[in-house]
Parts: C-alpha cells; sequence; structure tokens
C-alpha cells in the first residue's frame, strides 16, 4: 500500500512540475513535495502576544474580552497559527473549495508549535455535516488534524464529536447569530477524563469550536482546548 502511495506521489510530481501552488515559485528537492514553499510560508503572518488567554484574541491585558465573555462553558483556550491573510487566506480556500486535501500538511506544520498541542492531548477536528461531506469528498479540518497527528505523534480522534444536525454556512451571519446557529449543534461520545484538543481550519469568533467544546464538556472531557490554522481579522465590532 505504502508502494502504492509512493507511486502515486511520483505521478503527482511528474504531471506537476514542484512549483509552490500559492506562488508559483519553485519548491526546491528538499522540501520533498510539499505543495507550499518555504517563502509563501515565511510571510504567513503569526498571530502574536499580547493575547486573550481564553480565545486567543489579540487583547489588552486589563480589559474584559468582548469576543469570548458569552462562550458557554468548556472551552477554555483557543490559538491560532497565522492571520487569514494574503496567500495563508488562499491556501485556506484551496483546501476547502478546491480539492487540495494535502495542503492539510502545510497548514498542519505552521500550527505545530501551538500551546494546546504541547500536552498529552487527543486531536478531534471539528466535523461536518453529512451533506457538506458529501459535497466535498472529504472534512478539511480532519485533513488538517491529521497531519497534526503524524507531526506531533498526537492521537487523532474522529470518533468522540459528531454534528447532530446540519447548520447554515457561517459566513453572512453577526457574532450573536453565529452563536445561535451552531447552538446544540453537537454531540460527544465517550471523553469522559479524556485531554481534548479541538482541530479546525479557521477561526472566526469562536462560536462554532465553543460550542464543540461545550459538548466535549457535558461529556465529561478533563480538558477542552483548541487550535486552527488561520484567524480571520475582527469585525470593526469586536475591535
Ligand atoms: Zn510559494
Ligand atoms: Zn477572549
Amino acid at each position: 500500500m505504502a508502494g502504492f502511495a509512493e507511486a502515486l506521489a511520483g505521478v503527482e510530481r511528474w504531471l506537476l512540475p514542484p512549483a509552490c501552488l500559492l506562488c508559483d515559485g519553485p519548491v526546491p528537492a528538499r522540501q520533498n513535495d510539499a505543495l507550499v514553499c518555504e517563502l509563501c510560508r515565511s510571510r504567513w503572518q503569526p498571530v502574536a502576544a499580547p493575547l486573550c488567554g481564553r480565545c486567543g484574541q489579540p487583547a489588552l491585558a486589563d480589559l474584559e474580552c468582548r469576543l469570548c465573555a458569552g462562550w458557554p462553558e468548556g472551552l477554555t483556550r483557543v490559538r491560532s497559527a497565522v492571520w487569514l491573510r494574503g496567500s495563508a487566506r488562499d491556501a485556506v480556500h484551496r483546501l476547502k473549495y478546491e480539492g487540495w486535501r494535502r495542503l492539510g500538511e502545510s497548514l498542519a506544520d505552521a500550527m505545530r508549535g501551538l500551546e494546546p498541542l504541547t500536552g498529552r492531548v487527543s486531536l478531534i477536528p471539528i466535523p461536518l455535516g453529512a451533506r457538506r461531506l458529501r459535497a466535498r469528498g472529504y472534512n478539511q479540518s480532519e485533513r488538517i488534524a491529521a497531519a497534526l497527528g503524524e507531526l506531533t505523534g498526537l492521537p487523532v480522534r474522529v470518533d468522540l464529536l459528531r454534528r447532530r444536525r446540519e447548520t447554515r454556512t457561517q459566513t453572512a451571519l453577526t457574532p450573536e447569530g453565529r452563536q445561535a446557529n451552531v447552538a446544540g449543534a453537537f454531540e460527544a461520545g465517550l471523553v469522559a477524563g479524556l485531554a481534548c484538543v479541538l482541530v479546525d481550519d479557521v477561526f472566526t469568533t469562536g462560536a462554532t469550536l465553543a460550542e464543540a467544546g461545550a459538548a466535549l464538556h457535558r461529556a465529561g472531557a478533563r480538558t477542552v482546548e483548541g487550535v486552527t490554522f488561520a484567524r480571520a481579522e475582527p469585525p470593526v465590532s469586536l475591535a
């Protein structure tokens, strides 16, 4: 099976010359079959401290964070690797809508140093609804979690959280609308005593992560944290 996968990778390299998917620049041979070149990755802008201890949004220490103040109990810490700008936004788009599932590896690589990943935790990708999963063919968060698991050796559990119902896409909703849209959307499995880290591609208001975190918490998870590759710039009302 490994031989077959290798042969396929060889065919892919031959069909697609080693050019970066995001800038068309060359990808050096030592990066093997990376889809994104080092230059592009170096341009991704880290979400830098000082951050809100809970939601990971840039924050001043003495002000209450308006982003996570209304979150349900459960999720205690979320960290994101980079801002959703420029080629980082491009990378997410291609992973999510253009079928480049192997981009999960490049995204995971940027996330490996995030604080919630330093403990002995289980990685739980945010599940997609059945309809969206059928349409896309794969879950982008699962691709990222699988790659993170490879990089860190942490176990990936796709059996512990499921969508109870389809939710509307969050894109056009206000922060309040987002929270209402995902309320009760998740159901957790046997997570009692487990240290969980949710994995998602993008953090926007955190409503989805907070709701999934609350479900894990109610089911008895010991800790619930989250990591995302990118973080959307806050809308004016939250800045
Ligand atoms: Zn590039
Ligand atoms: Zn916060």
